[in-house]
């Protein structure tokens, strides 16, 4: 078979034929056989790290070019040694920042792979659900609303068929699709049989034959990589350019000054002036910063990705910190989403309560506390029949029960329709023979827009229209209502009836259905919605959908972190108050004020002032379409609101593309919001949205102690170099000794202060505002700590030793600056909290980069070559260990700092 092929100018069979297949798909054999031939299907990128390519890359560095410039001006003064040192730097420079990157590299492509699609696949005749990269040619595929399309396939089977192929065509209206051949010659865009790679389902569901996989298909023909990690130009990266320019403009800068006063203002010789503003230079420039908040970014993104929140857009991590507002769903994120029918109220005015819980197929139907049977019970038997026929849910096999507790079946389909499986199958469970044999004919599934379900069946011969949905809904499409007695007028009086047992049930958080039937004969059709009408009222079913545990602590915590939840629902107003009430997104005893507790979209039909009012008052919006979920999140951006915003239906793109941050739901969600967001929840749960906005907070914090670090060390050390020059004493360290100090103190302790945790009460401040900048007054105190200490005890050390020669006095200064810096880094662990208070050894990458970065220093004093090479002399351990001590006056000077400023925060 080849996967050229015109399949779309065949008929189906002749494209089965053609792709050695059959209706009920491969076999398991045939599969391995043909993965062996065909290979994964995926595009071929650039997936994996070239380690070579990466290591090379590191020379293509502007830095690099400077010292190759450096090392020129050595060669040309004649200190070969220099020369060969700045090699040497080069070198390890290169192999220090194909670590740093490497790493990166490594946390990216761990992301990736939790990001796997997957393909629901007709194997051995039976329906599973494989990773999309298992798929092959000939493979039977089957597809449904909100499906991404994992390969170039030939429609088998097409209802109400939609996709959307903007993503290859540009085409962004949905295409119908259908499956008679067409012409050989047919466009791409007008291939109305055929389904592509990297497209989406908006409507309807399809089965079809797997045409070309991977590399042939019409996507890999473009060679344009979906679902990858994308890196657009976020607030994020904008914040970082500004923070490299402003870092890399004092650097040239301070060492400029440096070139001038040595020149013009003391005259050292030329070369020397040169390498030493060419030294200063290149350890000034923050050369590893890109790849430290890379790494910053994904070990943020990692460590969300443990706890269950998998990022799809890298910068998005940090974004999550300045979120100000999150609009949040109902259903399975606030709640647990197992949902369970607590009550029945039928149209002949008795309640029936329903025992059990979860989805255990385990409990009776009740009536005022007895026992009750529906075999004498016409309208309970219609009600259950509606529940187990307009339904797509699925019930599998008991899981492996725990403890005692009744086993929970496997489930699948939408909860809601799970619940009233379960519902039917319990009465069922007693009477085996209640319900006759129902043949399904059509059926026109739940949207959001439309707030029912319809499914066209055959009961004993007559065909009969199947409802169930929002009850106002399904209250306005019934004229009679099913009783005992048979048919009736469907009342003002009962109507309202209903809708007081509706609103008592809503506002006991209760989930409330209506459901309701109608005969039908031949004629009748769910192809659309309008045809559903005139129908014979049932009954509602209360549904009880629990709070997960933890939201109520998540919500709160985002209280006191300055972040608004609002609550945006398709359900009925009063359940999402009493959910709201319940989670904490409404204060309990808060009652209706100036402005109501919640509203339903038709309140929200006012002009864009009063629109905007409501939206800055109420937290609870009910009944709302996915369109006001976008004109909601439009303008909470116009007031400068920085939002996250969940969905999962193909409906909620639109605002979750719009979102600062969109999260999709991993288990409910459609593939379409899955790609429209920048995060992924893997268990759909709110509280996981708010750990994440901790990790983001955290990102940022890390990002911004690290290039403090880098510029309180960087300005310090320039300013010994500016004071001596002043002073008129030699340079207190010689080029190659710069370059030397440059690599085992940022090179090294950056890599630490990137991996460190956040501390203290990170989630009570206010959210990080979106345009304020990475470096900050802040960084003002820090930097005049650091330079005084640096440069009292550089001076002082050089002074000292140099009655004993220039070699020895360098060596004590290289000492000094190099464990001030070292030292430096415990300080900036945390900008506010005491080192000694969040642990002092509790950051393990940063005790290794210590180690590291003494033990490189020890090595260039006290092993004879590299001693000569960089001209050093050994000091008596007594004056090292004098000089430790003395250098951790840092670390000692900004605890009091520390001190200082927590007690006026205190006072305030
Ligand atoms: P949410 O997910 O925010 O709770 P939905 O838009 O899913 O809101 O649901 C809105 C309303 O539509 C529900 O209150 C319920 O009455 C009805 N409904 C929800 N799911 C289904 C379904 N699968 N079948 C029939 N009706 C449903
Ligand atoms: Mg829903």
């Amino acid at each position: 078979m080849e996967q050229k092929f015109p399949y779309h100018s065949v008929t189906v069979e002749e494209a089965l034929e053609k792709l050695q297949s059959q209706p009920d798909g491969l076999t398991d054999e045939e599969a391995k056989r043909r993965q062996q031939e065909y290979g994964p299907n995926e595009l071929t990128g650039k997936e994996g790290i070239n380690p070579i390519l990466l290591f090379l890359n590191q020379f293509k560095d502007f830095l690099i070019l400077v010292l190759v410039i450096a090392a020129g001006v050595a060669w040309y003064a004649g200190h070969m040694v220099d020369v060969y040192v700045i090699l040497g730097v080069i070198m390890f420079n290169a192999v220090l920042g194909f670590f740093q990157e490497y790493r990166a590299e490594k946390a990216i492509q761990a992301l990736k792979s939790m990001l796997k699609q997957e393909a629901k696949v007709l194997r051995n005749g039976q329906l599973r659900t494989l990773e999309a990269r298992e798929l092959v040619p000939g493979d039977i595929i089957q597809l449904e609303e909100g499906d991404s399309i994992p390969a170039d396939a030939r429609l088998i089977r097409g209802k109400n068929l939609q996709t959307i192929e903007a993503s290859l065509t540009g085409e962004s209206l949905p295409i119908e699709k259908h499956t008679e051949p067409l012409d050989e010659k047919t466009n791409l865009g007008d291939k109305t049989n055929m389904l592509w790679k990297g497209t989406h389902v908006a409507r309807g569901s399809a089965t079809a034959v797997v045409a070309a996989i991977g590399g042939a298909t019409e996507l890999g023909k473009i060679s344009q990589s979906l679902g990858s990690i994308k890196a657009t130009t976020t607030n994020f990266r904008k914040k970082t350019e500004r923070l490299a320019k402003q870092m890399a403009f004092i650097a040239i800068g301070t060492s400029t000054l440096v070139f001038l006063l040595g020149y013009f203002y003391r005259d050292y010789a030329f070369e020397e002036v040169l390498l030493v503003t060419v030294a200063t230079l290149v350890s000034s420039i923050p050369e590893g910063l890109p790849a430290v908040i890379t790494i910053v970014l994904a070990i943020g993104a990692n460590r969300m990705a443990k706890q269950n929140a998998i990022t799809r857009e890298f910068t998005s991590t940090e974004m999550l910190g300045s979120v100000s507002v999150i609009l949040t769903d109902k259903t399975g994120t606030l709640t647990k989403s197992v949902l369970t029918v607590g009550s029945v109220y039928l149209g002949d005015g008795s309640e029936v309560e329903v025992s059990g819980t979860g989805y255990a197929v385990d409990g009776e139907l009740r009536h005022e506390g007895q026992s009750i049977t529906a075999a004498d019970n016409p309208v309970l038997q219609k009600l259950l029949l509606i529940s187990k026929e307009c339904n797509n849910a699925h019930l599998g096999k008991p899981k492996a029960g725990e403890g005692g507790k009744s086993a929970e079946p496997e489930v699948t389909g939408d909860p809601t329709e799970v619940a009233l499986l379960v519902l039917a199958k319990k009465a069922l469970a007693k009477e085996k023979g209640l319900l006759p044999e129902v043949k399904q004919i059509d059926d026109l599934p739940f949207s959001s827009e439309q707030k029912f379900r319809a499914t066209l069946v055959e009961v004993e011969g007559q065909r009969e229209l199947l409802v169930v949905g929002a009850p106002e809904k399904i209250l306005k499409l019934s004229n009679r209502i099913l009783t005992k007695q048979g048919l009736q007028e469907l009342t003002e009086e009962l109507r309202l009836r209903i809708q007081n047992k509706n609103d008592e049930w809503a506002d006991k958080a209760m989930r409330v259905l209506g459901l309701a039937y109608v005969e039908a004969d031949a004629s009748n059709s769910v192809a659309k919605a309008d045809e559903v009408k005139n129908l014979v009222w049932v009954g509602i079913t209360g549904i009880v959908d629990p709070p997960r545990t933890g939201v109520q602590e998540a919500v709160s915590d985002c209280k006191s972190a300055g972040i608004r939840v609002i609550m945006v629902t398709g359900d009925h107003k009063k359940t999402g108050a009493a959910i709201a009430r319940e989670v904490g997104i409404l204060d309990a005893d808060a009652g209706e004020g100036k402005y109501p507790l919640a509203l339903q979209e038709d309140e929200l039909e006012v002009d864009d002032r009063q629109f905007e009012e409501l939206v800055d008052h109420v937290s609870v919006f009910t009944r709302v379409s996915p369109n006001t979920k976008l004109r909601i999140a439009e303008h909470l951006q116009s007031k400068g609101h920085l939002i996250a915003m969940t969905g999962d239906g193909v409906n909620d793109a639109p605002a979750l593309k719009r979102a600062d941050v969109g999260i999709a739901m991993g288990i409910r969600g459609t593939d379409v919001a899955k790609d429209a967001s920048q995060i992924v929840l893997s268990d759909d749960n709110f509280a996981t949205i708010v750990r994440a906005v901790r990790e983001g907070r955290i990102v940022f914090q890390n990002v911004r102690q690290t290039s403090f670090f880098l510029l309180t060390t960087n300005f310090a050390f320039v300013s010994v170099f500016i004071i001596t020059i002043i002073l008129g004493w030699p340079f207190p360290l010689t080029a190659t000794q710069i370059l030397w100090v440059n690599l085992v103190t940022d090179g090294v302790m950056e890599l630490g202060l990137a991996t460190e945790r956040g501390h203290g009460d990170i989630m009570k401040h206010k959210p990080i505002p979106r345009d304020v900048n990475i470096l900050d007054r802040s960084v003002v105190p820090y930097i005049l700590l650091m330079s005084v200490v640096m440069l009292g005890l550089a001076l002082a050390s050089f002074a000292y030793y140099l009655p004993q020669g220039e070699e020895t006095a360098r060596t004590a200064v290289f000492i000094v600056i190099s464990m001030t810096q070292v030292f430096n880094t415990f300080n900036m662990r945390s900008l506010e909290y005491s080192v000694f208070g969040i642990g002092i050894f509790s950051n393990k990458y940063v005790n290794m980069a210590f180690i590291a970065s003494v033990l490189l220093q020890l090595i260039v004093v006290y092993t004879p070559f590299l001693s000569g090479v960089f001209r050093f002399e050994k000091l008596p351990i007594v004056d090292l260990l004098i000089i430790f001590v003395l250098s951790t006056l840092v670390i000692w000077v900004a605890e009091i700092y520390k001190w200082v400023s927590r007690k006026k925060l205190d006072n305030v």
